[in-house]
C-alpha cells in the first residue's frame, strides 16, 4: 500500500449513484482512503505528494465489473450468432492450453480496456478449464502488475461438464472424449481443490492490497455438494466471497431439475450455503420461489446484460428482483460474449434492454439504478459493502475523472444520468486505485500496454495451430447447433 498524498482540486464531484448534485470541491486521498471531499483547507507545505488541477472535471467513484473472464478478452468479434454450446466450444478452443505469458497479456488486454474506461476493480472468473497453480499464479501475477482492485475468483468444476454437448444431436466421439476422458474438461479432483485453493488463499490473498481471491464453481451444476458445502466453509473461514455463474441458460436449468428434482437455488439453501457471500452471474431463469431466496438470503445476482443479448441466453428478469430486494451487480462478461469490457454500456444496457416491454415506466431500472449496480452493488460483492464505491470521506480511493469538455457532457444536465446514459468510457483521463494513479492523461502508468498490444497481435495465430483439435470441436458443434 502506497501512504502517499494526492489532492484533486476543483473537481465537480459526483459523490455516488444517489447524488443529486455534482458540487465543486477538493478530494484528499491519504494512503488508500480518501480522507476529506468538498473544501479543503491549504495543506501545509511539502505534506502533498501529488496535486491534480480537477478543474473542467467529473469525479465520480470507479466503476466494479463483477463478472468478466480474463482469459476471453482475446476473442472480441468472433462467434456472432452462434448457440451457447458453440460459443462455449470455441471458448475453450481459443483459451485452452495458453503459455504463463499468453494468461498475463490477455490480462493485461483486459486491463487496458478497463483502465480507460474507468473501471477500476473487478471479479475475474478464471479460467475455463481445469487450472494449475502455475496457471493461477501468472494470471494473479499479471492482475497485480496492473494495479487494478481485482477479485480472483478460482473457477472450477470437480463434475461433468455436461450442459455444453447439446443434448439429442451427433456430435464426434472425439469431441465427447474432451469433456468425459483425461482431457482440459476432465473434472478436477476435489482432493487437489482442497490443497490449491488454500495455498493460493495463503500465498496471495490480500496482496499489494488491492488482490483477493475466493472460491467460484464454474456453475454449481457442474459441481459435487462437497465441492459447493467445501466453497462455503473455505469462504467462511477467510471471509471471502464466492462466485459462480447461475442458471444462464434454459438447458442449465433443465439439468438442475433433473438432477435435484429442484432448481439450483434451492438445493444451495437446501445445502444450507446460500448466503450474502454468493454473487452468481446472470441469474436469468429463476422462478418466483428462487427469487425470493435470493432476496431472503441477500445472495446478489450479477447482471449481464449485454452478453445476454449478444448469445441470446435469455433476459434477467431486473425489475422483478429489484423490487423483491435482490442485490444486483453488474458486468461485462468475457470478451468473447460481449466484445469489450465498458461498464457504461453495461450500465446503458442494464437500464434499457427491459423498458419496452415493460408499460409500468415506475418499475423501469434508472439510470442511478444502474450506476448503483456498478459501484455500491460491486462493491457488497467482493465484500467491502461500506468501504468502496463511493467519494466520501473513509472509502477506499477509487476514483476516475472524466473530462467535461466532451461533447456528450455539454451542457452538464445529470451527471448520474449522462455518466449511463452518454458517457462511453472515451471521456476518461485519470484513473485513482487504491490511492494510487494508474491512468494519467489517458495513458497507463503501470504497465507497457501498447508492447502488451503489439504481441497479443500474434496470439491467435498461435493458439489457432496449438489447439486444432479444439477449434474442430468448436465446428462440429457449430455445424451441429444452428
Ligand atoms: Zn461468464
Amino acid at each position: 500500500m502506497t501512504e502517499a498524498t494526492i489532492l484533486i482540486r476543483g473537481a465537480r464531484i459526483l459523490a455516488g449513484a444517489q447524488a443529486a448534485t455534482t458540487p465543486i470541491g477538493d478530494i484528499l486521498i491519504r494512503g488508500n482512503t480518501i480522507v476529506a471531499v468538498g473544501e479543503v483547507p491549504p495543506q501545509s507545505p511539502g505534506s502533498i505528494d501529488r496535486e491534480i488541477d480537477g478543474r473542467g472535471l467529473l469525479a465520480a467513484p470507479g466503476l466494479i465489473n463483477a463478472h468478466m473472464h480474463s482469459q476471453s478478452s482475446t476473442m472480441s468479434g468472433f462467434a456472432d450468432g452462434l448457440s451457447h454450446p458453440a460459443f462455449m466450444w470455441l471458448t475453450q478452443a481459443h483459451t485452452s492450453r495458453r503459455t504463463p505469458q499468453e494468461i498475463r497479456l490477455a490480462v493485461l488486454l483486459s486491463a487496458a480496456q478497463m483502465l480507460t474506461t474507468g473501471t477500476t476493480a473487478l471479479i475475474d472468473h478464471f479460467p475455463g478449464q481445469r487450472f494449475s497453480t502455475a496457471d493461477m499464479d501468472a494470471v494473479l501475477a499479471a492482475w497485480e502488475e496492473t494495479g487494478l482492485r481485482t477479485t480472483l475468483a478460482m473457477r472450477f468444476f470437480d463434475g461433468v461438464f455436461s450442459d455444453i454437448i447439446p443434448a439429442g444431436i451427433e456430435v464426434p466421439a472425439s469431441v465427447t472424449a474432451l469433456v468425459s476422458g483425461s482431457g482440459l474438461l476432465a473434472p478436477h479432483p476435489l482432493a487437489e481443490l482442497r490443497e490449491q485453493m488454500p495455498d493460493l488463499i495463503t500465498r496471495w490473498h490480500g496482496r499489494s492490497g488491492r488482490i483477493g481471491l475466493c472460491p467460484a464453481p464454474s456453475n454449481p451444476d457442474r459441481c459435487s455438494d462437497e465441492a459447493l458445502l467445501f466453497c462455503a466453509e473455505l469462504a467462511q473461514r477467510h471471509d471471502l466471497p464466492i462466485h459462480t455463474h447461475l442458471l444462464e441458460t434454459k438447458a442449465q436449468a433443465r439439468i438442475a431439475r433433473e438432477r435435484y428434482g429442484e432448481s439450483t437455488v434451492a438445493h444451495l439453501e437446501r445445502l444450507g450455503i446460500l448466503s450474502d457471500r454468493w454473487s452468481c452471474a446472470h441469474a436469468i431463469w429463476l422462478d418466483e420461489a428462487d427469487i425470493a431466496l435470493m432476496a431472503q438470503r441477500q445472495a446478489i445476482a450479477v447482471h449481464n446484460p449485454e452478453s445476454n443479448a449478444r448469445i441470446g441466453t435469455g433476459r434477467m428478469r431486473t425489475p422483478e428482483m429489484l423490487a423483491a430486494g435482490v442485490p444486483i451487480a453488474l458486468g461485462t462478461d468475457g470478451s468473447g460474449a460481449n466484445d469489450n469490457l465498458v461498464m457504461q454500456e453495461a450500465m446503458r444496457a442494464a437500464a434499457l434492454l427491459h423498458r419496452s416491454d415493460l408499460p409500468d415506466r415506475r418499475q423501469w431500472v434508472s439510470a442511478r439504478d444502474a450506476l448503483r449496480m456498478a459501484t455500491l452493488e460491486g462493491a457488497r460483492a467482493i465484500r467491502l459493502a461500506g468501504q468502496l464505491g463511493e467519494i466520501a470521506p473513509g472509502q477506499l480511493a477509487d476514483i476516475v475523472l472524466y473530462r467535461l469538455d466532451a461533447p456528450w457532457w455539454r451542457p452538464l444536465n445529470d451527471a448520474a444520468s449522462q455518466l449511463v446514459f452518454a458517457e462511453t468510457g472515451a471521456a476518461v483521463t485519470t484513473a485513482i486505485v487504491d490511492g494510487r494513479v494508474v491512468l494519467e492523461d489517458g495513458r497507463i502508468t503501470t504497465f507497457d500496454a501498447e508492447a502488451a498490444l503489439a504481441e497479443i497481435e500474434g496470439m491467435e495465430a498461435t493458439l489457432r495451430l496449438r489447439n486444432a483439435d479444439l477449434f474442430a470441436a468448436a465446428d462440429a458443434i457449430a455445424r451441429a447447433v444452428r
